[in-house]
């Protein structure tokens, strides 16, 4: 809304929209307090893969994967649950051009990290060039320089490159999607010793962790992957 002030100044209230239902809202986020009840949040998680399907009132749990075989990654913030609507938003800003709607998905994962052991540097998930080239963004990227911006933590886009064109993780089945990623990724450079990882969803950690691994033998020390949603199922790492 724009009104006029006393001595004829041009005031402009920015009357914010919820993402969700439309209904103007006071809230800072971009969604309205009705409906930031509503999202799937993730509730008690494993404290390092941040599986939602861990059960029990301890606030420090690691589900049973993690204890077998610690993952590469020393810890995955998550806020939501890959489902209704946090899935659809995703999609939208994925492949529907509705990039706009990865700045309140980053401002909603801005929300979660602050209580959170900060990185020297963020970077995100990198797009194979060919495939950047056909999706125009990636949103991983966009999704990591907001973040860095609210955080101010310095961003990078070219420390972590994606080498190998590989097919869709999806269509893949566990060993698969290992053998797929497995030299795909490549560090250019020197990383700092922490980095957080930004990317929108994480399935099954594959890719996590083999970034992980990647940013790792290249000297660095602490691996946090920060992601808008998980899926709740059974994660398959290695
Ligand atoms: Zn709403
Ligand atoms: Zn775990």
């Amino acid at each position: 809304m724009i009104t006029k002030t006393k001595n004829n100044c041009i005031k402009i209230n920015h009357t914010k929209r919820c993402i969700l239902c439309g209904l103007n809202t006071a809230s800072d986020t971009p969604v309205c307090h009705e409906c930031l009840a509503d999202l799937p949040w993730i509730g008690t998680a494993c404290q390092r893969c941040a599986n939602p399907t861990v059960t029990g009132k301890l606030s420090r749990v690691i589900c049973p994967t993690c204890q077998k075989k610690p993952p590469p990654f020393d810890q995955v913030i998550a806020p939501f649950e890959y489902r209704f609507p946090v899935d659809q938003l995703i999609q939208l800003a994925k492949f529907n051009g509705q990039a706009h709607l990865l700045n309140s998905l980053a401002e909603l994962l801005s929300l979660q990290l602050q209580d959170k052991t900060m990185p020297e540097l963020i970077i995100p998930v990198p797009l194979h060039q060919k495939r950047l080239q056909e999706r125009q963004y990636n949103q991983a990227a966009l999704l990591a320089k907001k973040i860095a911006r609210n955080l101010d933590i310095p961003f990078n886009n070219r420390l972590l490159i994606k080498t190998e064109n590989t097919p869709h993780q999806a269509e893949l089945d566990r060993k698969a999607r290992r053998k797929n990623l497995r030299n795909s990724f490549h560090c250019i450079g020197s990383p700092p010793v922490s980095v957080a990882v930004v990317d929108d969803v994480m399935t099954t950690g594959t890719t996590a962790a083999e970034i992980s691994r990647v940013l790792k033998a290249a000297g660095c020390q602490k691996v946090y992957i920060w992601i808008i949603a998980r899926t709740a199922k059974e994660l398959h790492l290695f």
